[in-house]
């Protein structure tokens, strides 16, 4: 995507770099929406692993990630302001679409309001990628590795008006008979990018994609080379998901992705793994090992008993 205009606002080559580095990695890398009933105040006594900046606590905001070199107000992340990236974004619009209304409306959307690079979807054709190859099935899916030589957007480069990308590889989970994608399921998607996760606590999904052949789409992932595994260090991402008023409802070992390469633990499959036929949510679905006998019993489980499971 180059949706830079250097060569047309001469006003703009003046813009400086004012953001903040956080190399210590204090603070989470983007601000969180906190719930309603708190105040302005960022969260410096969390139990959480990182402190939580809150969206509405300006001056917090320009102490952690600096100012934004455009439009002089605080960052809303790490080398991310979301007013000014939400405009780039939106003039590209029309250079792109998906062949779905309702997909173009959910990347659209993630693009207006991402308080962060992770925390935002693109549309990514196919022949992007290379090496496409297959991992594994789960329930209602298929999994490959693939190579992204272009790579995901890191940020916008003042100085240089231009994006910051960098290539990676990254798994393409390929969801069974998707071709007619439904409203719930594209619902489910918004929790990956949601403004109320920290950055690091649950898998990036970098946007998505379509199977040429089957027409089915595919969930562009961030790739672990570590694989899955179960650790209860995982409540922090469990905890973001339960403070935006969601449960899980198919956590398991296999959703517990551990990066080797810093050292994360992540939480994956954020409803990804239900039916994308609404017909077909009723009900237990997906993989679903280290469950108690009692928790067949009420499938509208609380978060409390979440984290029973974990012990
Ligand atoms: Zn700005």
């Amino acid at each position: 995507m180059d949706i830079s205009n250097q060569n047309l606002d001469t006003t703009k080559t003046d813009a400086k770099n004012l953001w903040k580095e956080i190399d210590n990695a204090e603070y989470q890398y983007n601000a969180t929406i906190f719930s309603a009933d708190s105040t302005t105040e960022s969260d410096e006594t969390t139990s959480l692993l990182l402190k939580r900046v809150n969206i509405m606590d300006l001056e917090k905001r320009k102490e952690v990630y600096g100012l934004c070199g455009e439009c002089n107000e605080p960052g809303t992340g790490y080398l991310w302001c979301q007013p000014c990236n939400a405009k780039r974004f939106e003039e590209n619009f029309k250079n792109w679409t998906s062949g779905n209304k309702n997909i173009d409306e959910l990347i659209q959307q993630s693009q207006l309001n991402a308080f962060f690079c992770t925390k935002f979807l693109e549309w990514i054709p196919f022949e992007k990628f290379e090496n496409v190859t297959y991992l594994t099935r789960g329930g209602f899916s298929k999994i490959y590795s693939a190579y992204w030589p272009e790579g995901n957007i890191g940020h916008w480069d003042i100085e240089n008006q231009k994006w910051i990308r960098g290539s990676r590889k990254v798994a393409l989970k390929s969801l069974n008979n998707s071709s007619n994608i439904s409203n719930d399921f594209l619902n489910e998607i918004k929790y990956y990018i949601s403004g109320h996760f920290p950055a690091c606590n649950t898998v990036i999904c970098f946007g998505i994609t379509q199977d040429p052949n089957t027409k089915d789409y595919i969930m562009v992932l961030q790739y672990f080379e570590g694989g899955n595994l179960r650790n209860t260090l995982v409540e922090d991402g469990l905890s973001g998901i339960h403070d935006a008023g969601n449960i899980h409802k198919d956590f398991h070992s296999g959703n517990i992705l551990y990066n080797n390469y810093n050292d994360i633990l992540s939480i994956s499959d954020l409803g990804m793994c239900q039916p994308v036929n609404d017909n077909e949510r009723k009900g237990i679905c997906g993989v679903i090992p280290y469950m108690a006998p009692k928790f067949y019993v009420d499938i509208n489980i609380q978060k409390q008993q979440i984290f029973t499971h974990l012990e």
